[in-house]
């Protein structure tokens, strides 16, 4: 995978209150969130200059810095405002919002009451996650040994920092190995996700996806299982184990980045790729509902 030139960014960045030119915005080497892993973010797709569900992605935002016993240090409409206004000064049409909060200095022990808060949206063009190619081949994932932790010991539902170590880990394994992604288990050794995506199965013409109790209940993962809906499929939310997916005829993942992306394999495990295939039915019509947005 490419990686992208950031040192080379011109697009300004929001800094708590200021559109500033990226390579101006500094912050401590000291700040809290660097050493205990504590920001959380949003990427949100632009798609024709317009966001594509940036309410839903905000609302998220808040609740991710709240599962980690903060507030972010702007008011919702001010940063919707601000993600708006970034999308017009750039005049990029198809590209990606990276809202992100953290914690400043003034402590270096895992206690953080009282320390002040900081937030950046960021913007770039990002036109293609996934390679029209990938996007009809599909792409191959690998199982990780890396599995997604309990409510119980990480707040599965929040968008923060700390939960992407074994996504990195389990990504750059997958990456390595020659795959494109890592399927991640569960806690429990149920199937969970991949290291930025939703995961779904089709078993004759019922399309299951694993239930998002310890992960992302992804904003893609949401529209996949409405247009569903919209289209008479049946959608079963289930616990879904390894053996289980050895009867599936299809595999897509769902994602801000990936869209939906059909999966050819999962190691040895192959995956029907046809034209008239569920996944491509949703894909066009989720094609349709970001080009109206
Ligand atoms: N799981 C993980 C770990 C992710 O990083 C993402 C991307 N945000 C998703 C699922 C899918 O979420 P969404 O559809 O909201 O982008």
């Amino acid at each position: 995978m490419k990686l992208i030139e950031f040192d080379k960014l011109k697009q300004d960045v929001w800094f708590d209150g200021q559109f500033i030119k990226c390579e101006d915005a500094k912050i401590h080497v000291l700040d809290h969130s660097i050493h205990f892993s504590s920001a959380v973010f949003e990427g949100i797709r632009i798609y024709n200059s317009k966001p594509f569900k940036l309410i839903d992605h905000l609302k998220r935002f808040y609740n991710s810095a709240k599962l980690l016993d903060y507030e972010i240090n702007h008011d919702f409409e001010k940063l919707k405002n601000v993600c708006l206004e970034l999308i017009k000064r750039s005049k990029i049409k198809n590209g990606y919002l990276r809202p992100l909060a953290w914690r400043r200095t003034g402590s270096m022990s895992p206690h953080a009451v009282g320390i002040k808060i900081s937030t950046i949206v960021a913007v770039w063009e990002w036109p293609i996650y996934y390679s029209e190619e990938a996007k009809k081949k599909g792409i191959k994932l690998t199982l990780t040994k890396w599995k997604r932790p309990s409510n119980e010991s990480a707040p599965t539902q929040s968008k923060c920092s700390g939960l992407y170590q074994i996504c990195t880990l389990a990504k750059n394994e997958a990456f390595r190995k020659g795959f494109d992604d890592a399927l991640m288990l569960d806690y429990r050794d149920f199937v969970a996700e991949t290291t930025s995506s939703n995961i779904f199965f089709v078993f004759n013409k019922e399309v299951v996806t694993p239930i998002a109790d310890c992960f992302l209940n992804g904003i893609t993962r949401q529209t996949a299982i409405e247009i569903c809906k919209s289209l008479n499929l049946k959608i079963i939310e289930k616990h879904i184990s390894l053996n289980e997916i050895q009867k599936a005829s299809e595999c897509f993942i769902t994602g801000t980045a990936a869209e939906i992306t059909p999966v050819s394999n999962i190691d040895k495990l192959k995956f029907e790729i046809k034209n008239e295939n569920i996944a491509n039915l949703l894909q066009k019509e989720f094609n349709q509902i970001v080009n109206e947005c």
